[in-house]
């Protein structure tokens, strides 16, 4: 069934390439495994799957122990500052920085480490106040101050729309995004990447494709729905 559900979420990601010109190389399926047993990845995994998301620092880490050292984790759920230091080398790129204070940290333990960690900087494009992310308004700002930090490494934008029953709804934010980063890229910061978009879940993931997507986070529409313990 899961490998059922990525033959169809990968057809229609390059259908959505087709629609608007892109190449479907140049948008990586990022299945989000958060709750999901170790078992349901490897299923995924076994289907040629190796880029998995996960939403809590522990859960990342403790899956990355026992599962293929090919998979390339992100992690894309608000990141807490003491948790950083379990996250730094594990993940291959952190989605969710939206304060200097958090990226502070992150370069801190680079630097311990020795390594380079990849980010992107989450902005809260629809001015939600249940999101995190900075505002569309500070991220250049924010982008600059963080540039300047050693250990780390901007590699783009990351957004959560909003939750939608017609995915049409998110075609404008996915857009807006897009458009600041274009905006940002064209000027050119030092130590600042701008090509990589993480935007698109289950519900909205072709439209964030046809506006631009580079990775979009696909959990429900591979693995089913979730189930939370109560
Ligand atoms: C859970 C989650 C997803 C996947 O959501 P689905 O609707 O199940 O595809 C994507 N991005 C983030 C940040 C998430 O927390």
């Amino acid at each position: 069934m899961t490998g059922d559900n990525i033959d169809i979420v990968a057809k229609n990601i390059q259908a959505a390439c087709g629609r608007a010109g892109r190449e479907s190389k140049d948008v990586t399926l990022i299945a989000v495994s958060k709750t999901k047993p170790v078992s349901a990845i490897m299923e995924a995994y076994e289907h040629g799957i190796r880029e998995f998301g996960e939403n809590k620092v522990q859960e990342l880490t403790q899956k990355a122990e026992v599962l293929p050292k090919d998979i390339r984790w992100h992690m894309i759920g608000h990141l807490q500052r003491n948790k950083v230091k379990y996250v730094v080398g594990k993940a291959a790129l952190i989605h969710s920085v939206d304060s200097v204070r958090l990226a502070e940290e992150i370069s801190r333990k680079a630097v311990k480490k020795k390594i380079s960690v990849s980010i992107l900087i989450e902005v809260n494009i629809a001015g939600e106040d249940s999101k995190f992310g900075v505002s569309p308004g500070e991220t250049e700002a924010l982008i600059r101050e963080i540039a300047k930090l050693p250990g780390i490494h901007i590699e783009g934008l990351m957004t959560i729309a909003p939750y939608v029953d017609d995915a049409e709804e998110n075609r404008q934010y996915f857009s807006a995004l897009k458009q600041l980063s274009v905006d940002i890229k064209r000027k050119n910061i030092d130590n600042v990447n701008m090509d990589v978009l993480s935007m698109g879940m289950t519900g909205d993931y072709m439209v964030a494709v046809e506006e631009g997507a580079s990775y979009v986070r696909v959990g429900t529409g591979i693995f089913g729905e979730r189930q939370y313990p109560v």
